[in-house]
């Protein structure tokens, strides 16, 4: 059986099948709905204390970031507006408490699940997992925890909720399969921070093994192999040593320089959204940061975040890293990322609107105010800025001239800050490609935003599933462009990033590196994986197939040119 692969590595072993009980709740009507409220105020404090001690359990086991939803899950147990939806209906409709959880949340899960934004439908299983503790604390079913599992074991399940995950004792779970779920649920999230092989979205997989049936599961290829026979079970123990073989050797690297075979230097960076990422950068041996995408501190509040709040947000990262580069990208909302209190006009076509820098010089008020934090932690660090979806020359030109208009404030205020900080733009628009000789005179450089860069280029939407066979950072035209981009930089003596996805990828890093990238940010665990990749080949040879792999057709035949002359073994 086949799903989709998030979290790496192989386990092998007995079925562990959470049978989810159906739960049917059923309207009653009752008599005195003070009784109901009653219970409704037993059932969320045995649910408060139970999500509290699993926050605590997460904090402890999981870190810091993972622990957060469950403060979320807290304060969604406290909401006044959740809880009094729940006691409104009781009053109301003189219905059960528990089918006025029920409702209430329904309410909720579909607005949820309606949103055009992934991470935001992602949620609405925070919503399930709370309101099916409630309704379970109701109806006194004691919710099961996996934090009691007594023997190894590979948990099968139609669905996970992100507290099942967090109670996983990594000593007895050897990995999951879900039958829903997605790369960006909290679910596969938590499975990656605690490196247990997870395959979610196979069909149909409760019903196709029992408890106790053996099963492999391949957290890379999303493979499930069903009571295998002794041979399979041989061949994955072989990749599965491999797998533990080479993750040890990438952990040598972390200290170590990202050195080609005929020593050619790059460096290689990470991306974060959040100030806490920088940790995960530090512990894979990145090099810097490439692209810190600042919208989030703008996100999950109600109102924008203060000078003060960013510049502490800036400093902390730039302190930690100690010298090493620090690239702040501004504020980039709008397309699939809002922010509600900014009331952005509903758009035919987001990705093509207003956003980024196109509201940053709209909205100047809030531009200034997040280039004076920036600039304040330029004292602090290695700080760079960086301007994202550029599209002409005097996008860059007004947003550097406030630039220098916040300079002359914090001058004036003897607050001090780096007069000679970096200035640059992120290429992710075509525009901005193609006339990189342009803007290369001006800018101090270049960081390509793939993620972008293919989608305008092949106009193709990065988010829809539906055309996603389209969308490939192979594809010789968007090649081409990073090639004329890199090289246009280097004429003008600046130098040339990449934080784009692309960036990390395996099969493309010896294409960059043949390019001349000097720069390659990435996640944070992709890190090692790609110092290792430079490590074992030569620029020279790279250079040398470039002519060759850009007069290629079809994104395809790029692929399976660099799988049939560079890919080599781990
Ligand atoms: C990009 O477009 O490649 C990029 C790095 O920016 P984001 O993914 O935040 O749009
Ligand atoms: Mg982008």
């Amino acid at each position: 059986m086949k799903g989709i692969g998030v979290s790496p590595g192989i386990s092998i072993g007995k079925v562990f099948l959470k049978e989810e009980i159906e739960i049917k709740v059923e309207k009653k009507n009752i008599e005195s709905s003070s009784d109901e409220i009653a219970k409704l105020n037993d059932a969320i404090e045995k649910s408060l204390k139970e999500v509290k001690s699993i926050h605590e359990y997460a904090l402890k086991n999981l870190g810091e970031k993972e622990a957060e939803i469950f403060s979320a899950h807290k304060l969604m147990l406290e909401d006044p507006e959740f809880i009094g939806l729940i006691k409104g209906k009781i009053e109301d409709e003189n219905v059960n408490a528990e089918w006025g959880v029920q409702e209430a949340s329904n309410n909720y899960i579909s607005i949820l699940e309606n949103m055009d934004n992934e991470y935001l439908k992602e949620r609405a299983a925070d919503i399930k997992d709370i309101s099916k503790r409630l309704i379970n604390n109701l109806m006194g079913i004691e919710n099961i925890s996996l934090s009691t599992l007594e023997e190894e074991c590979i948990i099968v399940s139609k669905d996970l909720a992100p507290s099942d995950t967090a109670q996983m004792r990594k000593d007895k779970v050897l990995g999951f399969v879900t039958e829903v779920g997605g790369r960006t649920s909290h679910t596969s999230i938590m499975a990656r921070t605690l490196e247990l092989p997870a395959v979610v979205g196979v069909k149909d997989i409760t019903k196709a093994v029992k408890s106790n049936d053996i099963i492999i599961i391949d957290g890379d290829e999303g493979t499930i192999i069903i009571n295998p026979t002794q041979d399979e079970i041989n061949a994955y123990k072989e990749k599965r040593k491999a797998f533990e073989e080479f993750k040890n050797k990438l952990k040598e690297l972390k200290n170590s320089k990202s050195i080609s075979k005929d020593d050619h230097k790059v460096e290689i960076a990470g991306n974060i959204g959040t100030p806490k990422d920088i940790d995960k950068v530090i512990e894979n041996g990145g090099e810097g940061v490439g692209l810190y995408r600042t919208e989030f501190l703008y996100m999950d509040r109600d109102k924008l975040p203060t000078e003060e709040e960013q510049f502490k947000s800036y400093k902390i990262v730039a302190e930690k890293l100690e010298g090493r580069p620090l690239v702040i990208r501004t504020l980039d909302v709008g397309g699939d990322k809002e922010l509600p209190y900014l009331e952005m006009p509903k758009e035919m076509n987001p990705f093509l609107g207003y956003r980024a820098i196109r509201l940053c010089l709209d909205r100047v008020d809030i531009f200034k105010v997040q280039l004076r934090a920036i600039l304040r932690a330029s004292a602090y660090g290695n700080v760079k800025i960086m301007f994202p979806m550029v599209s002409n020359l005097k996008e860059f030109r007004d947003a550097k001239q406030i630039l220098e208009e916040m300079k002359s404030e914090l001058r004036a205020e003897n607050i001090p800050f780096n007069e000679n900080i970096e200035v640059g733009i992120m290429v992710e628009i075509p525009s901005a490609a193609i006339q990189s000789d342009v803007f290369a005179k001006e800018v101090d450089f270049f960081s390509i935003g793939t993620n972008d860069l293919i989608q305008y280029t092949l106009a193709v939407d990065r988010g829809n599933e539906n055309i996603s066979y389209l969308y490939s950072q192979y594809h010789p035209a968007v090649l081409r462009l990073i090639k004329m981009t890199i090289e246009n930089g280097h004429k003008e003596g600046i130098w040339v990033g990449m934080c784009g996805e692309a960036a990390g990828d395996e099969r493309l890093i010896p294409i960059l590196l043949g390019m001349g990238l000097d720069e390659f940010s990435m996640s944070a665990s992709s890190i090692l994986k790609a110092r290792y990749t430079i490590k074992n080949i030569s620029k020279v040879e790279m250079e040398n197939m470039i002519e060759e792999v850009l007069n290629l057709e079809t994104p395809l035949q790029v692929k399976q040119y660099i799988d049939e002359k560079i890919t080599f073994k781990h």
